[in-house]
């Protein structure tokens, strides 16, 4: 059953999929700075990125509480190191991988599966929060690991996976919480 979601998933575009324990999952309260300081140029400009998400310890009992998460990554190329346009295309393109594993697994992890994305919900083009207007797809947007705390280099390793996966080329990752 495990063997057949990650071939699925690997199917629908992902590079590598695998399942893990939530309470290896190395979570860190300290990710919260690193969301402040803006570098994405999301902060409190999605509704679904901090501060909008609230306070980052709340989140993380949040996602332990949760027994198992399965991990997968998408792995894209670059034209160079400073594909600024290209890292946003990739960023698209694993949303949509994230839409698709929503849409063609959602009953294999129970009723209320949590689902984190990279950096950001990226559903619209430019998120209703920017207009303080509210959320326009609530049940399709998606938080990102990041904003839950996850120390994504650790969960990549946890989950046998390469966290950089080579030069000119930029590696996405995605979670789902399962099992409350
Ligand atoms: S679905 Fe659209 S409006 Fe809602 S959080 Fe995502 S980007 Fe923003």
């Amino acid at each position: 059953m495990k063997h057949d979601i990650i071939e699925k998933i690997i199917s629908l575009g992902a590079h590598k999929a695998g399942f893990v324990e939530v309470a290896d999952i190395k979570f860190d309260s300290a990710f919260r700075k690193l969301c402040e300081s803006n570098a994405c140029g999301n902060y409190n400009r999605s509704w679904m990125c901090p501060p909008c998400m609230g306070e980052i310890n709340a989140l993380i009992a949040q996602a332990k509480a949760y027994k198992h998460a399965l991990v997968y990554q998408k792995v894209d190329p670059l034209e160079d190191s400073y594909d600024f346009e290209g890292m946003m295309d990739a960023g698209k393109r694993m949303n949509d991988l994230t839409q698709k594993i929503r849409d063609t697994l959602g009953d294999e992890f129970g009723e209320h599966p949590l689902r984190l994305g990279a950096g950001g919900c990226r559903l619209c083009e430019k998120c209703a929060k920017i207009t303080n207007e509210p959320c326009r797809y609530p049940d399709k947007a998606m938080s990102s690991l990041e904003t839950f705390g996850v120390d994504v280099s650790a969960l990549a390793a946890l989950a046998g996976m390469k966290y950089i996966n080579g030069q000119d080329t930029v590696t996405y990752f995605g979670a789902v919480f399962f099992g409350e």
